[in-house]
């Protein structure tokens, strides 16, 4: 861990956590479908000496001196983005996908004004206007659902109906627990109708779209994208606001970001985001993305042919969400706890029209970003999936977990975390 050296002379304490944590990395399956692994690149453009440096402000536009390097790096990112995402904007400061979120509503709307987001036990996320959330008492929220949670259609009529009545200022297309695509032509319709502007919240499927492998929102006229960067996007913790054209709504963003929210942006962070949109213009990052769905459709497969429910009845993205409840009689808590015990790391989840508690739900959640990047193909998603399976059928089975254990152990050898993605 040569990485590490100065803390390990300075600071054992925290040295012995940061072992634990590559310990627990190396040796674990991760299906946490929002996590991923960044690049040694990544990582050391994030521990660099740009965690010095105060640049409140945009480019050419700070408060402080000594921005040459600054502006350069900050410049670049923005470039990368806008040529990965194919608009004209971008704003790469927000702190994460919530503050992007937060600075985004603040940009296009007046306090009271109303937002229509997707339901968030049908797969929206807490930052679109959860109860608990402080923007939930800024903003009005109201919400369109699935038709039918056993396909994943949208209710499109529905979408309308509400549009309609409600007078959103914002639709927002964009989801953490959901996965199939959506019909962005549609919601662009639907806005125009009502004056609406359309923001789609990709912060899961960013990487996914980067790579071109998922539709992008702006091909279908949507205004502003929000998105975090590390997750399919396999960039550091943080987030990003795009602007398909319009110059008056990215002044709007600007003004929102800083200094309408944050102070000083975390330039290490940027440098780091700028070196992971490089690795996604890279051809390999397409290869990557195009394993990532294709590693979750032979995960579908094998849950299917153990009639395990999944919502939506499958997959087109990088997540599954399986009724482990009503399939297998093991509650979402139970699932999660099983699984940890044998290396596997998910999360328990809600799923649509839920019968049991947010705390102890039917379902899990899980996906494949980190599992393609360690170069895991369709063979060890199936042996992964089938694993999962007798795990969940041997919760109280030691000497089975004992053996699904040293399996799972034996696939992370075969595929360590690679330190690099670029050749
Ligand atoms: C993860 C996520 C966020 C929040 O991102 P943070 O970086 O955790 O703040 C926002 N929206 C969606 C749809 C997400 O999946």
């Amino acid at each position: 861990m040569d990485h590490y050296r100065h803390i390990k002379q300075q600071d054992h304490e925290v040295y012995e956590i940061l072992i634990g944590e590559e310990e627990r990395e190396r040796t674990g399956i991760e299906l946490i479908p929002s996590e991923n692994y960044v690049s040694s690149a990544v990582r050391e453009a994030a521990g660099s000496v740009l965690t010095n440096k105060y640049a409140e402000g945009y480019p050419g536009r700070r408060y402080y001196g000594g921005q040459q390097y600054t502006d350069a790096i900050e410049t670049v990112a923005i470039e990368r983005a806008k040529k990965l995402f194919n608009c004209q904007y971008a704003n790469v400061q927000p702190l994460g996908g919530a503050a992007a979120n937060v600075a985004m509503y603040f940009a296009l709307m007046e306090p009271g004004d109303t937002v229509l987001g997707m339901d968030l036990s049908h797969g929206g996320h807490l930052t679109h206007g959860h109860p608990t959330t402080s923007i939930n008492k800024v903003f009005n929220f109201v919400r369109y659902k699935m038709k039918d949670v056993d396909t994943g259609e949208i209710d499109y009529e529905e979408l309308r109906e509400v549009a309609l009545r409600e007078k959103p200022k914002i639709i927002l297309a964009g989801f953490s627990a959901y996965s199939r695509e959506l019909d962005y032509a549609k919601f662009v319709e639907i806005a125009k109708e009502v004056g609406a502007y359309t923001v789609a919240d990709v912060a899961h499927i960013a990487g996914l779209i980067a790579a071109g492998v998922l539709k992008n929102p702006f091909d279908y006229g949507f205004d502003v994208i929000t998105t975090t960067t590390h997750k399919t996007l396999r960039g550091p913790r943080g987030g990003m606001i795009l602007v398909r054209e319009s110059e008056d709504i990215a002044k709007c963003i600007n003004k929102a970001v800083f200094p309408g929210m944050q102070g000083g942006p975390h330039m290490h962070i940027i440098a780091a985001k700028a070196v992971a949109f490089g690795e996604a213009l890279e051809p390999s990052f397409k290869e990557y993305a195009v394993q990532v769905i294709k590693n979750a459709k032979a995960m579908e497969e094998v849950f299917k042919a153990h009639n395990v429910r999944l919502l939506c009845g499958g997959t087109d993205n990088h997540l599954l969400l399986a009724d482990v409840y009503g399939s297998l009689g093991i509650t979402g808590q139970e699932a999660e706890t099983v699984l940890d015990e044998v290396g596997i790391t998910l999360n328990k989840n809600m799923i649509a029209e839920e019968t049991r508690t947010a705390l102890d739900p039917s379902g899990i959640r899980f996906g494949t970003p980190a599992m393609t990047t360690r170069g895991m193909k369709e063979g060890e998603a199936k042996q992964l999936a089938e694993l999962m399976i007798r795990t969940l059928k041997a919760k109280d089975d030691t000497a089975e977990k004992a053996t699904l254990k040293k399996e799972v152990q034996s696939l992370c050898e075969a595929f360590p975390v690679p330190e690099s993605f670029v050749s």
